[in-house]
């Protein structure tokens, strides 16, 4: 029997009600990320060829992805690419997607960089780049020194650099935490930024399957959350300058507590738009 075509608009209806049905609450959205993927068009662009047919192979790809989100993966790894700071990042299993709170501490960056000439920003487990990439986007006579464990992460990061045209001022290292920073970068840095892995180790078991898919590796925060804050803040002594930024996104419970941990900041606290107390940001005084 010949198989019906389906429209632009019917594809969407069908998708959105499959991932409706298993409880995404994103279905609509999940599905136009999908269809435009496929597509290869904006997601914007869907309205526009709302009554054109689908290809049969289209279809059948489409069909394929909406079962892959069905199955609990997310849509950015699907894709490929999540949108952060209205920049499109490349991102695979081996990192964490990009949050969209994650943005609150990269804009709250570049407002307290202004007027700071030629900012030295060092992020302490880059992931897919998106913290300090983004930084060395927007302000564009920084520099920026990314590390992180995971080589996997940092081959995605550094294919960001090249595509978003900043490999030539964001340097990489790998290794935990400051490991593998040379001791020239000592008293160098106008900025430390990071959102590492602050998940207690206990609680990783209770996430949804879809944040299961992201590494281990970028989620676990030891015991109590809090291991990759300790070891940051016991560092930053020696890498940042007198004056300069510690910045950090932190868990639902965690601002008061990595507060408590910055004796010779001043720090400000930003909520996210669920109310949440989610940067920390400490000025060094002494
Ligand atoms: N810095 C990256 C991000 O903010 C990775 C964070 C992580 O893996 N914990 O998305």
């Amino acid at each position: 029997m010949k198989e019906r075509q389906l429209s632009v608009h019917e594809a969407i209806i069908w998708g959105t009600g499959v991932l409706k049905e298993i409880g995404i609450q994103t279905s609509r959205l999940d599905a136009e990320l999908l269809l435009s993927h496929v597509l290869k068009c904006e997601r914007a662009h869907l309205i526009v060829i709302n009554k054109e047919k689908l290809t049969h192979d289209d279809l059948v790809i489409y069909r394929r992805l909406i079962e892959d989100r069905r199955r609990g993966i997310p849509v950015a790894y699907i894709t490929g690419f999540k949108e952060f700071m209205g920049i499109d990042f490349i991102v695979n299993q081996s990192v964490l997607i990009p949050r969209p709170e994650t943005e609150i501490l990269v804009e709250a960056l570049i407002q307290r960089l202004k007027g700071v000439k030629s900012p030295k920003i060092l992020d302490i487990g880059t992931g897919s780049g998106c913290i300090g990439i983004s930084l060395a986007y927007f302000i564009t006579d920084s520099s920026v020194y990314a590390t992180d464990i995971s080589s996997d992460a940092l081959a995605v990061a550094k294919t960001n650099a090249r595509r978003l045209g900043v490999e030539d001022r964001v340097f990489f290292y790998q290794g935990d935490v400051y490991d593998a920073l040379p001791d020239e970068y000592k008293g160098y840095f106008d900025v430390i930024v990071s959102n590492p892995p602050y998940i207690p180790s206990v609680d990783i078991k209770n996430l949804s399957n879809e944040v299961k898919s992201e590494p281990a590796l970028a989620l676990d925060g030891g015991k109590d959350g809090l291991r990759f804050y300790r070891k940051i803040i016991a560092g930053a002594f020696e890498y940042l300058k007198k004056g300069g930024l510690l910045a950090f996104e932190v868990g639902y419970d965690q601002a008061q507590k990595v507060k408590s941990m910055m004796m010779s900041y001043s720090v400000d606290i930003i909520k996210d738009l669920a109310g949440i107390e989610r940067v920390v940001i400490g000025r060094r005084i002494s």
